[in-house]
């Protein structure tokens, strides 16, 4: 494209609310073939609720299971543990302050509630701390992460006490940005997200998604869009938190959704999308097309 080509796709796609750090960016994006997207905040909105709260043990209430984890959750500033207070102050349980608190990243949160450990989060958490899950309570689990809801397990001394369920409800356009994107000759959309396997596949279904990688760590989402252009693909990612970051400038196009996204992750990509809009994106990949005047 010619230089003038590219000053007025820049200024087009600014208006649009899609700003595009450089020419090089507007003229690659048009020639990806893979694209992928992170779950939380850009699939999705991100922002969990708790759906359901269930007890495995008859000492303990639903409402008890809420609260205690609500103290184990009480300083977490993980949109999941402040699904969790939100639920809980709407209960108007009180949530005093646990006696220690610890972040386990990608996993949960670890507690001492009086002198009993409380653990908060996935399998992996319960399985690292050598916590048994039962297979008729295994069986609940996945019936609920087949919904596509995340499931935390709320372990209270040596046992799963009960779990407690959250969905984040997909945007609106996630599924027909999708199809659009495979209607303009994208080959492959991913899903990369921290969530467990089966919650991931049943979004990844939902969306229309070709592959989806769980359990997907910052470092991990690096590795996979690192592993695709090692095999020669053009890939672009798309993402909003400081999670992305280190993918989005890894990938061959970063874009940061804009409104809810950090501003880690408008530094790191190539464009960012001043909306949480993602029908921005097929717009974006639509005029670097037009400004190269081709069609593929
Ligand atoms: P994402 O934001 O993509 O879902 P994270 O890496 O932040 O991924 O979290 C991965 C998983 O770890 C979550 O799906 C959840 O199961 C668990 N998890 C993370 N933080 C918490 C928390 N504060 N409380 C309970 N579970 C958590
Ligand atoms: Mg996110």
């Amino acid at each position: 494209a010619t230089p003038t080509a590219i000053m007025a796709g820049i200024g087009n796609a600014s208006r649009k609310g899609i700003l595009i750090k450089s020419g090089e960016a507007l003229e690659n994006v048009g020639r990806v073939k893979t694209i992928a997207f992170d779950k939380t905040g850009t699939i999705t909105y991100g922002k969990p609720e708790v759906i359901d709260v269930i007890s495995f043990e008859e000492k303990y209430t639903p409402g008890k299971i809420l609260q205690i984890a609500a103290i184990a959750e009480k300083f977490s500033e993980h949109p999941i543990g402040q699904a969790v207070l939100n639920r809980a102050k709407e209960e108007s349980l009180k949530i005093s302050d646990p006696h220690e608190f610890k972040v386990e990243i990608g996993h949960g949160v670890r507690a001492l509630i009086g002198n009993e450990r409380v653990l908060v989060g996935n399998q992996k958490l319960i399985d690292d701390n050598k916590i048994g899950v039962k297979q008729q309570q295994e069986e609940i689990i996945t019936a609920h992460e087949d919904q596509g809801k995340t499931v935390l397990m709320v372990a209270i001394g040596d046992s799963i006490s009960g779990i407690i369920t959250v969905a984040d409800t997909i945007k609106e356009k996630s599924k027909e940005t999708v199809q659009e994107l495979k209607g303009m000759g994208i080959n492959e959309v991913l899903l990369l997200t921290g969530d467990n396997e089966v919650t991931a596949a049943s979004i990844a279904r939902e969306i229309g998604a070709d592959n989806v990688y769980s359990q997907q760590l910052p470092g991990d989402k690096v590795q996979v869009i690192e592993e695709r252009i090692a095999n020669g693909e053009r890939v672009c990612m798309i993402g909003d938190g400081i999670n992305d970051a280190p993918a989005l400038a890894r990938s061959s196009v970063g874009v940061a959704m804009g409104a809810l996204g950090s501003d880690v992750a408008i530094e790191s990509a190539d464009v960012a999308l001043m909306s949480d809009d993602l029908s921005k994106v097929p717009e974006l990949i639509d005029l670097s097309r037009k400004v190269r005047g081709t069609i593929n």
